[in-house]
Formats: structure tokens, C-alpha cells, sequence
């Protein structure tokens, strides 16, 4: 219908991106799942279409200004408008560099972390807050990790959670510019999920850790804006 909402989805193509897009898709949006691999986003879309799901796949990397921009020409000509944006798309490379932490980490490692996580995250936003501005409505959820809390910086992994502690803040921020409007800018931690990322041992479901994410991309208008939340319950960072 012309009233349907549109949503974006960043990393759609697996793990949490691929079930927010389906649980979003379940409750009537039409589902913008993006992927910078071109062929991993339309096999995912494929996936849920086969579920009778409304899901479109566009490509879109979230460290290219190029690819912002493209997906938000070409919402604004199919769609006019943009209803939520889920700012899933994230990396955990830390493990990878070899480093055990912060006093030996390479700087690529931060740097390479952060442009995805945080920038990837301002830049997407940048790019589509018009389309949401458009109808003074939007909702946006960046989807954040407990590792980024500062009651608990212990244990390594200096990149991830200097990115996620940045996430939060990139939230409050575009929340007060916003306060006012009627899009509300929320982060969340998901919890521990089984995806690639979460790995075989963790204890949630990908279904189970999309709860607080949809619930967040779906709030009513007296809803919170400029928080972090888990379980849909507030938490410090
Ligand atoms: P996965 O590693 O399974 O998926 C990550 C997704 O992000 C993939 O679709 C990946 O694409 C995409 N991505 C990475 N870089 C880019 C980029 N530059 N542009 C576009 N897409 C990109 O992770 P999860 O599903 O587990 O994680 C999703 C989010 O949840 C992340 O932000 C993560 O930090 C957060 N999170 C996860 C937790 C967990 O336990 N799983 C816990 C707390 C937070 P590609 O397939 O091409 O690599």
C-alpha cells in the first residue's frame, strides 16, 4: 500500500541484519536489506521473498560515501521517504590483528574498527536523515554492544570497544539535534548472539536478539530517543 513503511537494514545479508529484515518484513515494511557483497544481499533477499516477505536487496557499503549516497537516490525516487533505519552493519577485527589489547594493538586495527562501526554509522545516517525529515518521521537504531560499556573495559578487544563507546555517543548526539522531531535515535546491545561474529557458544537466538532492535525501529511517537538499551530496558554505558 502507499502508506507502507520502508525500513533499512545495513549487513542484512546474515546474522542479526538478515533476521531485523525479516522481522521488520513480518510486520509489513517494506524492507530495504542492504549488503556491500552484491550477490550475498540478493541471495538473502531471495530468501525472505520466498517466505512471502517484502524484501528488496540493494548494495551498500557502509565506508563509502559513493554507496551512502546511491541508496539514498534511489529510496528518494522508489519510495519518497525513509521510516527506520537499523545501523547493523559492524566488524570485530581485533582478534584477527593478533594484539592481546591496547598496549600493543596496531592503529590500523582502531582506525580500520572505527570507520566502520562509528563512521559507517554517521555516514548512512547523514546520507538518509533527509528522506526521514521529508515526513517528520523516522526511527533510528544503531546497534551498539554491551563491550562498549565503561563500567566494563576489561579484556581486551581495544578496537570494538572503543567503537561501540563511540557508537553510544553518536547516538545521544544525533538524538539532541533531533530532539523535537519525530525521529528518535536509540543504540542497543543485543546480547550475545549466535551469528558469525557471537560464534557457536552464545546463548541467544538471532530471533531472540532482534527483539530489542525491531522494538526500537518500531516505536510509537512518544517513544525514547538517545538512549541504550537491552532487553528493551535502559542501561548505562
Ligand atoms: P556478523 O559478523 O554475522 O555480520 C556482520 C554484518 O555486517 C555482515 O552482513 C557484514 O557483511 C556486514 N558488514 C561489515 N562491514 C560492512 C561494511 N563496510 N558495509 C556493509 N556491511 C558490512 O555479525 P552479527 O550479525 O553478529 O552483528 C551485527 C551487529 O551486532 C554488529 O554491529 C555487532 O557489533 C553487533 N553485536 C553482535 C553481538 C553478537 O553476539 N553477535 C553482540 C553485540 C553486538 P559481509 O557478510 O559482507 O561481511
Amino acid at each position: 500500500s502507499t502508506n507502507q513503511k520502508v525500513a533499512v537494514v545495513t549487513g542484512g545479508n546474515r546474522g542479526l541484519g538478515f533476521e531485523a529484515s525479516r522481522q521488520l518484513a513480518k510486520q509489513g515494511y517494506k524492507v530495504i536489506l542492504t549488503s556491500r557483497d552484491e550477490d550475498k544481499g540478493k541471495a538473502a533477499a531471495q530468501k525472505l521473498q520466498a517466505e512471502g516477505l517484502d524484501v528488496i536487496a540493494y548494495t551498500l557499503d557502509v565506508t563509502s560515501d559513493e554507496s551512502s549516497q546511491n541508496l539514498a537516490k534511489f529510496i528518494d525516487q522508489q519510495f519518497g521517504k525513509l521510516d527506520a533505519l537499523v545501523n547493523n552493519a559492524g566488524i570485530y577485527i581485533d582478534d584477527q590483528s593478533g594484539s592481546k589489547g591496547i598496549i600493543d594493538t596496531h592503529i590500523d586495527t582502531l582506525q580500520t574498527t572505527i570507520d566502520t562501526n562509528v563512521y559507517g554509522v554517521v555516514r548512512v545516517t547523514q546520507a538518509l536523515i533527509p528522506l526521514m525529515k521529508k515526513q517528520n518521521y523516522g526511527r533510528i537504531v544503531n546497534v551498539s554492544s554491551g563491550m562498549g560499556q565503561l563500567t566494563d573495559m576489561e579484556g581486551g578487544s581495544p578496537g570494538y570497544r572503543i567503537s561501540k563507546t563511540a557508537l553510544n555517543a553518536v547516538t545521544r548526539i544525533f538524538a539532541s539535534e533531533l530532539i523535537g522531531s519525530n525521529i528518535l535515535v536509540n543504540s542497543v546491545c543485543p546480547g550475545w548472539v549466535k551469528t558469525d561474529m557471537g560464534g557457536a557458544n552464545a546463548p541467544l537466538t538471532p530471533e531472540q536478539g532482534v527483539d530489542t532492535i525491531v522494538w526500537l525501529a518500531t516505536l510509537k511517537d512518544d517513544g525514547v530517543t538517545g538512549g541504550f538499551f537491552r532487553d528493551r530496558q535502559p542501561i548505562a554505558w
